[in-house]
């Protein structure tokens, strides 16, 4: 497949002066001659000015203009951490929080984690010092469960708010509240409200509770500035009662878009190709693919070195960087590293790169026009990922990166005619997505009433129904909606997905803890088995060393503690720069991914201690495998399957008609009842992570859904 530039079309007209981006950093100086010149620099005193007189903005600036980095240090200059307060900045996504922390902790010449740091998931980079704090959206959330005032800050910045996640469109809503609260304190220096910003019953009397966390609390005014790329702001200001907005102009160099003739039916392919074209017949400057996930970007990786080491020796200077976000934090600052003299560099991204960072130097976009996104079904209740098109929007963003520092060109791996057809925005996922995980933490919040609760967007109410009845099933809701004690109020305290976080507690109880404590691990990363397209049967035949007939769980289990017993031998006397050596090359003689297996290992010794924390029960089934599968029975009772006489199975929950995934363990065993923990849909429903269950047990361990259900009781 080769792709012709047919048409040529300009797009983005709008000039500006040209900055040349010097890559040396660390040096101060130059850092400083960077702020200087972004675009946002021009207007620091009138927005910090917007700032201090209005409660609620909306800044609304083109990507790059340096909001991101340099509006919070704006903000600390003109004295709002006085009293130790703190300004928060919410991302959607983790690479971002993590990155960027780190370049303005450069800017500001500190140390990361001191006046400027980070706070993700599973990984904190905050002190008691930390002003400007870095952090995810569902972080976020969950700081409000032990801080429903969110009293530490001053000011809180929601940025990329036009990506619209769940966690930033229910964050929203909770910092309307928390921000009204606050003011009325400002007012009459108490609040009339029974037991937080949420239970909506604010004629209540004070109760002891909380006035118990107001004491000693002085509550500022909560300062909410809603930021984002491309959002018309009318929606969001009418949400916050009118607040102003303001827009915040960047530069652009014109961008010329190149469509293929044809539809392409191998984009990876033609990805590549491009890549290659534009390296040996293009100007200077760095490309930037956007891919749809971790295991594309890997198999492109691997391409492209293959690719380069056919050519000729003087056409072999190009470097491939990775950047998604399962990435080892200390891999991601890769992609803004310079390449040495002569060098060109290519970004293989997610969607990261589309708005939420800007790495300097790309002239060129390679854009298949894909995105990897949650969907749900609302009939079925099931979420899956998909890969799907971009919108207009999405796409106009990331050509967009190739005109930041002169004019670029961007190249799109499908024909002309199909850009017409793409959808003009992305739809908010509260409207797509499966709504037990909010359902839980807004319960966990005081939020009794979810239909009620003031969404920017409403979810449906059948998505919200069939969450609360998913809950109900897990035991995390009482009879009458309540958050049950002590387990749901567990479960709220996990950062995990309510069925993952059911699954540890429920495997206190079979005394299979360990086990579980792995497999919730394994299961958070994605593909923890390296199979490169041409070494597919070598892959096959390494992950045999672990596969067990039972299933994909127990083989991930196996996967985990053989990499715990080489570690054991070797890390006697070993430098920590050894030992990683050491693991990525056993990790690459077994065909297993190591970056996905050592955030495997950072994420298991996470929740370790948060369930250390809780007092669950850690011990270990030893080699009893029969009650782990009992156990994971009991906790993934939603994700049964029946199999079907013509080999495929039927989802029990909704009747779905799922099959196999070909990587599983089980494909070709296909017993005839199993639990899953992934639907991938593809052209076929796909289930990944299946281990075999009797079918009788579900009845017997989950009976609140299995009791009545003819099909499992009758055979
Ligand atoms: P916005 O939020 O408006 O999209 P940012 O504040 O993220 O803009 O970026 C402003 C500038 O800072 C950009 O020119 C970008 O290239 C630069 N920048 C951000 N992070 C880094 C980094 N880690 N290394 C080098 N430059 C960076
Ligand atoms: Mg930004």
């Amino acid at each position: 497949a080769t792709l012709s530039m047919a048409s040529n079309v300009e797009t983005m007209k709008r000039k500006g002066n040209s900055i040349s981006i010097d890559d040396g950093r660390k040096k101060p100086r130059i850092i400083v001659q960077q702020r200087k010149s972004l675009p946002i620099a021009t207007v620091e005193k009138e927005l910090v000015e917007k700032v201090q007189n209005n409660q609620t903005l909306i800044i609304v600036g083109e990507t790059g203009s340096g909001k991101t980095t340099q509006l919070p240090q704006y903000l600390f200059d003109a004295g709002f951490c006085r009293d130790g307060k703190v300004i928060g900045i919410t991302q959607p996504r983790r690479v971002a929080a993590v990155t960027i922390a780190k370049r303005v902790a450069e800017e500001c010449d500190v140390q990361l984690g001191q006046r400027v740091g980070y706070s993700i998931r599973f990984d904190d980079m905050t002190s008691g010092s930390t002003r400007i704090k870095y952090m995810t959206d569902g972080l976020l959330l969950r700081e409000a469960l032990l801080d429903p005032f969110l009293s530490k800050y001053s000011v809180i910045i929601v940025d990329e708010a036009h990506e619209r996640t769940i966690h930033t469109d229910v964050l929203l809503g909770l910092l309307k509240k928390v921000q009204k609260v606050r003011s009325e304190y400002q007012k009459v220096g108490t609040v009339k409200t029974n037991d937080g910003p949420l239970s909506g019953k604010e004629n209540g009397a004070q109760s002891a509770s909380f006035l118990k966390l107001c004491q000693g609390v002085k509550f500022p005014p909560l300062k909410l500035i809603i930021m984002s790329a491309s959002l018309d702001p009318r929606m969001f200001s009418e949400y916050f009662g009118d607040a102003s907005y303001v827009y915040i102009r960047g530069r652009q160099f014109p961008v010329n878009i190149y469509y293929t003739q044809h539809a392409e039916s191998d984009y990876v392919d033609a990805a590549i190709i491009t890549i290659f074209q534009i390296h040996l017949e293009e100007g200077p400057g760095d490309i930037l693919v956007f891919l749809t996930g971790q295991e594309e970007i890997e198999a492109v990786e691997g391409l492209i070195q293959e690719r380069i080491r056919q050519l000729p020796a003087g056409n072999q200077k190009l470097v491939a960087v990775p950047i998604y976000s399962s990435l080892p934090s200390d891999q991601q600052m890769k992609v803004f590293m310079p390449v040495p003299d002569g060098f060109r560099k290519v970004i293989l991204a997610t969607n990261i790169a589309e708005t939420s960072v800007t790495i300097p130097g790309i002239m060129y976009v390679i854009d298949p026009g894909l995105v990897k996104a949650r969907t749900y079904n609302q009939q079925t209740g099931v979420e899956s990922l998909v890969v799907v098109p971009t919108s207009k929007t999405q796409a106009v963003q990331r050509s967009g990166r190739a005109g930041r520092e002169g004019p670029g060109k961007c190249f799109r791996i499908y024909p002309e005619n199909e850009f017409a057809k793409l959808a003009d925005s992305t739809v908010p996922e509260i409207k797509r997505c499966n709504l037990s995980n909010v359902v839980l933490q807004l319960k966990a919040l005081g939020v009794d009433d979810i239909v009620g609760f003031d969404f920017m967007e409403k979810p449906s109410r059948i998505s919200i129904k069939k969450s609360l009845e998913e809950l109900l099933l897990l035991g995390a809701l009482t009879d009458d909606y309540k958050l049950s004690d002590p387990i749901g109020h567990q479960m709220a305290t996990l950062p995990l997905d309510p069925m993952y976080g059911k699954a540890l507690i429920v495997a206190s109880q079979f005394n299979c803890l360990e086990e579980m404590l792995i497999t919730v691990a394994m299961l958070s990363v994605e593909s923890i088995f390296y199979r490169p397209r041409e070494k597919l049967e070598e892959s096959r035949i390494a992950m045999k060393h672990f596969s067990s007939p039972e299933g994909d769980h127990i083989t991930l289990i196996n996967v985990y503690r053989s990499s715990d017993e080489f570690l054991e031998k070797i890390r006697i006397g070993s430098s920590k720069n050894k030992i990683l050596k050491n693991l990525r090359k056993w990790c690459e003689e077994n065909f297993i991914n190591s970056r996905s297996l050592r955030h495997a290992r950072d994420i298991h010794s996470q929740i370790r201690r948060h369930v250390e924390q809780m007092g669950l029960c850690i011990a270990s089934c030893g080699d009893d495998m029969l009650s782990f599968r009992r156990c994971l029975a009991a906790s993934f009772f939603l994700n049964a399957a029946l199999r079907q006489p013509e080999g495929t199975y039927r989802a029990l929950a909704n009747g779905q008609v799922v099959q196999i995934h070909p990587f599983s363990v089980l494909f070709q065993a296909k017993p005839v009842c199993i639990i899953f923990n992934e639907l991938v849909r593809t052209n076929n429903n796909y289930i990944r992570n299946v281990t075999r269950i009797d079918p009788l047990w579900l009845p017997e361990l989950a009976p609140q859904y299995y009791a009545n259900k003819v099909e499992i009781s009758g055979t």
